[in-house]
This record gives C-alpha cells, sequence and structure tokens, in this order.
C-alpha cells in the first residue's frame, strides 16, 4: 500500500531518553527531508526521490535546533518562527555508503523532518518543489511514506502552537513528537497540563472510514462520484467514480461508521455484522488514516434502493457488475497507477490509493457461479 512502506524504525520508546538525544543530536550524518512552507524538496531529476541532505548541511539556522528540542518552555521562539523539526527515526534502507547512527542494540540513519519557514531560504538548484498530491505520487514507495510521515508531524507542530486547556504558548518535547503546555500560573491553573492522560500533546490522526460496496454473493457492486471531482471530470472528460469515504464520528465503531456512511451518501442499507476490515492507508491530506472495509448489502427489494437525497455529496451512485471490474483490471494489468478505465466514460482511482485496493478486493473476493 501507498504511503505504508517499511523502512524506519521509529524507535519511539528512546524519544524521551535524554541520553539517547543527546548523542543523535551531535551525530553529523543525519538526514532530513526538507519542506519548505508545507511543501517538500524532491530531486529534480528523478522523480521517485526526495531532496534527503544531512540535517548539519540544511542551513544556518540548525545551530539551534538543539534548543527546539531541550525540554523546557523557554525555548519557543524557534520552533515558533522559523521552522519545525521532527526526528523520525532510524531508515533500515541505507547503503554502505551511509553513515550509521548506533544506540544500545539499535542502529540505522537517523532520519529528521525540517519545515523551514524563513523567506530569504534559497532552494537549491538540483531541488524542485511538490506542489501537488500528483507528485508526490510519483515518489517510490519509501519515499512517498516518510514524505507522508514528515509531513503529519509538521503539520501538527504548525498548527499546535498554544495549548487548548488555557491558551498557554506550547514548546516541543521528545525530539518534535509532542508538546507541553508552558502555563506556570498559580491562580489560573492550567485545566490539562498536568493530567495523568490526555490526548492534547501528540499529533492527531482522523480516522477516516473507506469502504467498497458490494452484494452478499460479491457479484454486484456499488461505486458513487462525488461531487468534488468535477474539476477533474471536465479537464478529463469522463466520470469519476469511487468507493464511500467519510470521518469517523466519536464514540462510533469502523463497522457503524461503514454502515452509515454507506446509507448517508448512497441510501443504500447493511448492518454491522457485514463489514469487514481489509488494510490501512496513512493519508497526509491532512493526516488521515484510512480504514478500508468491504460492505456487504443484503439484497431485499429494499436494502439495495440508491437514494442520494440524505447527505448531498454524491452527483451518482451505481450498482455495476463484478464482471466488469474484473474485465478492467485484466485489461489494465500491471499498468495500474494511473485512473483506470472502468467503462468507455467511466474511471475509478489507481492503485496510490486505497480505493483501488478495496475494489481490486471486490474483484479477487468474487467467485464466479458455475453454470
Ligand atoms: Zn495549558
Amino acid at each position: 500500500m501507498f504511503f505504508t512502506a517499511d523502512g524506519i524504525n521509529r524507535i519511539t520508546f528512546l524519544r524521551s531518553d535524554p541520553i539517547f538525544q543527546e548523542k543523535l543530536l551531535q551525530f553529523q550524518y543525519s538526514k532530513t527531508i526538507v519542506f519548505l512552507k508545507g511543501r517538500a524538496l524532491a530531486v529534480k531529476d528523478n522523480p521517485k526521490s526526495l531532496y534527503l541532505p544531512y540535517l548539519t548541511d540544511v542551513s544556518n539556522i540548525l545551530a539551534k535546533y538543539r534548543e527546539v528540542f531541550t525540554t523546557s518552555p523557554e525555548n519557543i521562539t524557534p520552533f515558533d518562527n522559523q521552522f519545525s523539526l521532527v526526528f523520525l527515526g532510524l531508515s533500515t534502507e541505507y547503503s554502505q555508503d551511509d553513515h550509521v547512527f548506533r544506540y544500545n542494540d539499535y542502529m540505522g540513519v537517523p532520519v529528521f523532518g525540517i519545515d523551514i519557514r524563513q523567506d530569504d531560504y534559497v532552494i537549491p538548484q538540483s531541488t524542485t518543489v511538490l506542489e501537488s498530491m500528483a507528485q508526490a505520487f510519483t515518489l517510490s514507495k519509501f519515499h512517498a511514506s516518510i514524505y507522508s510521515y514528515a509531513q503529519m508531524y509538521l503539520k501538527w507542530q504548525l498548527k499546535y502552537k498554544f495549548c487548548p486547556g488555557c491558551g498557554s504558548r506550547m514548546y516541543l518535547l521528545d525530539l518534535g513528537t509532542k508538546v507541553h503546555c508552558s502555563s506556570s500560573s498559580k491562580e489560573n491553573m492550567c485545566p490539562v497540563k498536568n493530567a495523568n492522560v490526555d490526548n492534547i500533546w501528540f499529533p492527531r490522526t482522523d480516522p477516516i472510514i473507506i469502504t467498497s460496496i458490494t452484494n452478499m454473493d460479491g457479484s454486484k457492486f456499488l461505486i458513487g462520484r462525488n461531487k468534488r471531482a468535477r474539476k477533474t471530470e471536465q479537464e478529463g472528460g469522463f466520470r469519476l467514480f469511487s468507493t464511500v469515504a467519510g470521518f469517523m464520528e466519536p464514540g462510533e465503531s469502523v463497522e457503524q461508521a461503514c454502515v452509515r456512511e454507506a446509507w448517508e451518501e448512497t441510501g443504500v442499507r447493511a448492518s454491522s455484522e457485514n463489514v469487514v476490515l481489509v488494510s490501512s492507508q496513512p493519508w497526509p491530506y491532512p493526516a488521515n488514516l484510512m480504514i478500508g472495509c468491504i460492505t456487504k448489502v443484503e439484497f431485499n427489494g429494499v436494502n439495495e434502493n440508491v437514494y442520494l437525497g440524505h447527505d448531498p455529496e454524491l452527483e451518482e451512485a451505481i450498482w455495476f457488475d463484478t464482471q466488469l471490474l474484473i474485465d478492467a483490471l485484466v485489461r489494465c494489468g500491471e499498468n495500474t497507477s494511473n485512473l483506470i478505465s472502468l467503462t468507455d466514460d467511466i474511471k475509478f482511482p489507481g492503485d496510490r490509493t486505497i480505493a483501488f485496493t478495496l475494489l481490486k478486493e471486490i474483484a479477487s473476493r468474487y467467485v464466479k457461479p458455475k453454470l
């Protein structure tokens, strides 16, 4: 699955270890994914590769990076104004030429993410700025994964500057993977600063369910055409269909969310016990986890009826024969990275997306009955 390549050991348990932090910050050969005001830099002549300089070579502002990770409220300024920085982990994807960092039993090439927000930063000539999602999709699977990982942390640091409990400035902890409230006021005690268990210090990952919809024997599948795809459709001269997706609600199971979204968007009725989890995908636009499922609808003359009047998100939703999908996948063979033609004027997403995986799953699970 795209954005999910292995190759980084996150060693999350070492992020708060002061000896590890010190040794890591002394190491000269850590690599860095560089973002400029939220957009990553890639190698100009190689669309598969991010620009990955040594951390110490990125910019002179990094003379201050040690302060950024120091656990104290006095060091808020560099984090806030000039750059965001996060330690991502030890890359296990290195060559003989790379300098390897060792700490106890753990080794690899340290990888950081940095977002530079200085106006005078000069972009190296050999690099290009990733302007769009489509450009990120050309990265190799490993580079796309570390790009996604870094982007989610850096955008979170940028957005969470103030404590949601008391409005005080936040400061970074644990190599940029955690923030803490800087309030020391005794009069206006921060209601969340010293809470034992709270979810406000860590980055958000917002769960989204995404589900392909099929009937009980898998011979039919339902896909919808989102109104937001109009621009893409007009430019390409086709209709773009995909699976149903939506944010999970608080207090809702994954299965319930699939049933609700299927009903709200397409009108079809399913029950939670007919939902199966298939796969998941981190999605860095902006910080989501796509939880991929198949929802089965028991046809009875009512459940399968399409009605788009609840939530006006879809332009159309149509049941197709699964055989059409199987034929489409056979036609494109290995060439699945771009949009795929289901019919002459209908396309569905390619293999960078979990929607493709879920539709392919429908095709592969369907066993055609013998005549
Ligand atoms: Zn606070």
